[in-house]
């Protein structure tokens, strides 16, 4: 099997290599990845992320999403799988918007496929605004359009749940999320990974 970023094929030498199971990066590029497990408050709300957003962290991303390289999909979550259901029992996960339009050139749900190996529940409940004629959408929602995001009409939302995306940069859009729905639910948020510059609780706050 070969390194699905470098190509270099990839040996079992070492001990450690032994348990590198099912990983599709080889080790040195999976090095690249600056791990952090790092739980932060979002907007108040229990917040947890993997990794760093970093240069090797997002040119995997950018090859996934943008390079359709669909088979990279086991790179960000398979591993942490196990963790993930543990931490996220009973909870369903609302994934967060990409625009239509894009994802009918990728030809996948890109956070779909990186979400499903969890074997947690998952819905998409939230559009992109900008994809729905403003003529058609009450008061309510145009003003919740103003926010960047809306619930899809009519759509059932679990109580308990975690708002999942792959990125957090500048967190607009988990902020939008957040803000269109309803109070009384039971909210985590996650992310795959976090901007070195969001990495303080309190930008997360503002
Ligand atoms: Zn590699």
């Amino acid at each position: 099997m070969r390194c699905l970023m470098c190509g270099k094929p990839m040996t079992k030498e070492t001990f450690a290599d032994l348990f590198r199971e099912e990983d599709v990066l080889c080790a040195d590029c999976r090095d690249g990845w600056k791990r952090i497990s790092r739980r932060f408050r979002f907007r108040g709300r229990k917040a947890f992320a993997l990794y760093e957003y970093n240069a090797a962290f997002s040119s995997c991303l950018l090859q996934f999403k943008e390079c359709g390289d669909e088979a990279l999909k086991t790179a960000f979550l398979y591993p942490d799988r196990r963790l993930l259901k543990r931490m996220y029992r009973g909870r369903t996960l609302l994934l967060l918007p990409s625009s239509e339009e894009k994802e009918k050139e990728r030809g996948f749900s890109h956070l779909r496929e990186l979400f499903e190996g969890i074997g947690l529940p998952m819905t998409e409940p939230f559009l992109k605004t900008g994809e729905k004629s403003q003529k058609s959408l009450g008061r309510k929602e145009r003003h919740e359009m103003a926010r960047g995001i809306i619930l899809k009409p009519g759509v059932a939302l679990p109580r308990r749940c975690v708002l999942a995306d792959d990125v957090i940069t500048t967190g607009s859009t988990m902020k939008g999320a957040l803000s269109v729905l309803p109070e009384g639910l039971d909210i985590r948020i996650f992310a795959c990974a976090l901007t070195p510059s969001h990495t303080s609780e309190d930008s997360l706050n503002a």
